[in-house]
């Protein structure tokens, strides 16, 4: 099933995102993940591309096929560009094809100084119209509520987002973000800027002190001064940072589903107690 057809019943969506397990010996471990978040029935999972390799792809691939035929949820397979050329790009989409992949989240790839960038994708929207040309694929676009930390502006990150939906994006995935009023404004931007397509938040509960190191300098996503007060007091009580993460993120979500936004999109870090005790706070709401 393509997932715009949710989007089209006005259906509110709930959707999880995994990464496939980088060792051999974990992919089976895997499963142990798949049967709590499929038990909990997303409307669809999808799995995260590490760039760099044609056998990173079957990874994902591999993870998605057994989402979509072991326990029949529709996955969403990441695709980046930036270090792929057309010949590559048609291969990943005759292995689509093959698998019975209907729906792809078309991104470029963060910059790597490691990984040679080729010429034929610089941007998502160009990977996003060779994808409508060249395949029958639901196609979403990724957006960040708080800009893009290459984007110049909001001025040029709405026009270069418009682009991408112009170009095919049938929906739009978020970064994740803290702040709810963040992405309130951004959604209005895009409706201002004439994007109408299901704009579905990204939300990460934040559960460790690592974890949070890590996102300060990955996304630039900024901290609303109530989490910085949270962080700061349970940093070092691993479980008391636990609660209060699990329960800053379900007051986002219940802000955003009360605020009636198109879905929520969870980022699990493939953990599925995190997974599970979200959905149990919501059950009933989304
Ligand atoms: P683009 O849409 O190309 O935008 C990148 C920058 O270029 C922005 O500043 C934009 O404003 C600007 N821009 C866009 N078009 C133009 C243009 N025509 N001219 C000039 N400037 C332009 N990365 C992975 O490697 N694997 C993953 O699985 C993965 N999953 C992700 C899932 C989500 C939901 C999100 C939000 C991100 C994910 N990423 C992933 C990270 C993503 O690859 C990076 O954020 C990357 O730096 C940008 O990708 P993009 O598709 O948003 O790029």
């Amino acid at each position: 099933m393509k997932i715009s057809e949710l989007y089209e019943k006005k259906k509110r969506s709930l959707s999880f995102e995994i990464f496939p397990p980088k060792k051999d010996s974990e992919l089976k471990n895997i499963d142990a993940t798949l049967e709590v978040l499929c038990e909990l029935k997303p409307d669809f999972i999808s799995v995260t591309f590490g760039a760099g390799g044609s056998s990173n792809y079957n990874r994902t691939i591999e993870l998605a096929r057994k989402i979509k035929y072991e326990y029949h949820v529709e996955p969403v397979v990441h695709l980046t560009c930036l270090s792929y050329d057309r010949a590559e790009i048609d291969s990943f989409i005759e292995v689509l094809n093959s698998e019975g992949i209907q729906n792809v989240l078309a991104l470029r790839g963060d910059r790597n100084p490691k990984l040679p960038e080729k010429d034929d994708f610089r941007h998502a929207s160009d990977l996003i119209s060779y994808l409508k040309q060249n395949g029958d694929f639901c196609i979403a676009g990724a957006c960040y509520a708080e800009c893009h930390p290459e984007s110049e502006n909001r001025v040029s990150e709405m026009k270069y987002l418009k682009r991408k939906v112009d170009a095919g994006a049938q929906l739009l995935l978020s970064q994740l973000f803290f702040d709810n009023e963040k992405f309130f404004h951004f959604v209005d931007d895009c409706r201002i800027a004439g994007i109408d397509v299901p704009v579905i938040p990204g939300i990460m509960p934040v559960i460790n002190a690592a974890q949070i190191r890590r996102m300060v300098t990955m996304c630039g996503a900024s901290f609303p001064e109530r989490f910085q007060k949270i962080i700061h007091k349970y940093e070092d009580n691993r479980e008391a940072l636990f609660d209060a993460g699990m329960s800053y993120a379900l007051s986002q979500i219940i802000d955003l589903l009360v605020n009636d936004i198109d879905g929520i999109h969870l980022y699990t870090m493939n953990n599925p107690v995190v997974a599970g005790k979200i959905c149990e706070g919501i059950r009933n709401i989304i």
